[in-house]
């Protein structure tokens, strides 16, 4: 299973990310731009089978992930790339630019190769070459410097040149530069294209929740005909499974820590008597699993989720540690 990390740089709120304001009034955040991207190629990625994928990025937004903490995800889920999308500034409202692909000062061949079919599959797609003498480049960025893995940050075009800012604006221009990562993408690790009925055919997930007040398990719900649990009692183990491909899930005990990760039903996550806070689950399905819990305390549902990292409180985890749950809800996108 081939693993790669994606990641949009920046934040909505990163100070100076942003289209030069004589170009584009509304001065488009960096992070806009490089996250319509990364969406887009999670999207196209669906179709294909044989990888898994994390986004390094806060998905909303609202935070600008530090460098070290977007790198640390990357190597903890041991990702065997790492791509970063990137808009480039430096040309004051001049003319010319173009696409830039970057990786670290010091690479081997593997690497460099990923910086060609990247910046030639994204080029040959958008057709923004643009006049840099040195395209293909090397820098001590950080994200490409702290990852363990062959990582190319690439540069999609100025947002300070009167040649490429009107251009990299448009949805267009976007949904090309994703094709041209996901054309190299497949390429390179000759990822098979999901049998076309499979692509958006449903995937069902059912799942129940022993419930530790009751002392036993309540019913399987499905997708979101239901929630599992029942407010106000505590929830202390879950079973899942999809109706196609594998889950793997674990649980927090609250007080405790995390228990061991299970996969479908060949055991479920939990301890019969302790109530749990926090949920993680992923598929191999190239889907995305959405999951929110319900808080007992507090009685209020916190936000899906989609990722699967104990050190990312914000996406990799449903719950807040200390609070128990006493209520699930999950869906495949
Ligand atoms: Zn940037």
């Amino acid at each position: 299973m081939f693993k790669l990390a994606l990641s949009a740089g920046h934040g909505l709120y990163t100070p100076g990310k942003r289209c030069l304001k004589t170009l584009d009034p509304s001065e488009t955040r960096e992070w806009t731009l490089n996250s319509r991207i990364c969406n887009k190629i999670e999207e196209k990625l669906k179709a294909y089978d044989g990888f898994e994928l994390i986004r390094c990025d806060d998905v909303t937004g609202q935070t600008d992930k530090t460098i070290s903490y977007r790198a640390a995800l990357a190597n903890n889920f041991k990702a065997d790339f790492y791509l970063s999308i990137h808009h480039n500034a430096g040309i004051g409202g001049g003319s010319g630019g173009g696409i830039e692909a970057y990786v670290y000062t010091n690479v081997d061949n593997a690497t460099k190769q990923w910086q060609t079919a990247i910046y030639n599959s994204v080029v040959a797609k958008t057709g923004l070459k643009g006049n840099r003498s040195q395209p293909l480049r090397s820098a001590d960025f950080g994200e490409l410097r702290e990852t363990a893995m062959p990582a190319v940050l690439i540069e999609c075009g100025y947002m300070d040149s009167t040649t490429d800012t009107p251009i990299i604006l448009t949805e267009d221009f976007a949904n090309k530069v994703a094709e041209g990562c996901v054309e190299a993408i497949v390429t390179k690790l000759s990822l098979n294209k999901k049998a076309e009925n499979t692509v958006n055919q449903a995937l069902d997930i059912t799942y129940q929740v022993w419930d530790n007040t009751l002392k036993k398990w309540l019913p399987n719900v499905k997708n979101l005909d239901d929630y599992a649990g029942i407010f106000g009692h505590e929830a202390a183990c879950i079973y899942a499974n999809i109706s196609h491909g594998n889950i793997f899930y674990k649980v927090h005990v609250k007080g405790g820590g995390w228990l061991p990760e299970v996969k479908n039903r060949e055991d479920y996550a939990g301890l019969y008597n302790k109530p749990i806070d926090a949920l993680m689950m992923k598929t191999d399905t190239g889907r995305k699993i959405n999951y929110a819990v319900h808080l007992k305390e507090q009685n209020r549902w916190l936000p899906f989720v989609t990722g699967y990292s104990e050190s990312d409180s914000n996406n990799g985890y449903a719950g807040i540690i200390g609070k128990t749950i006493d209520a699930v809800k999950i869906y495949i996108g």
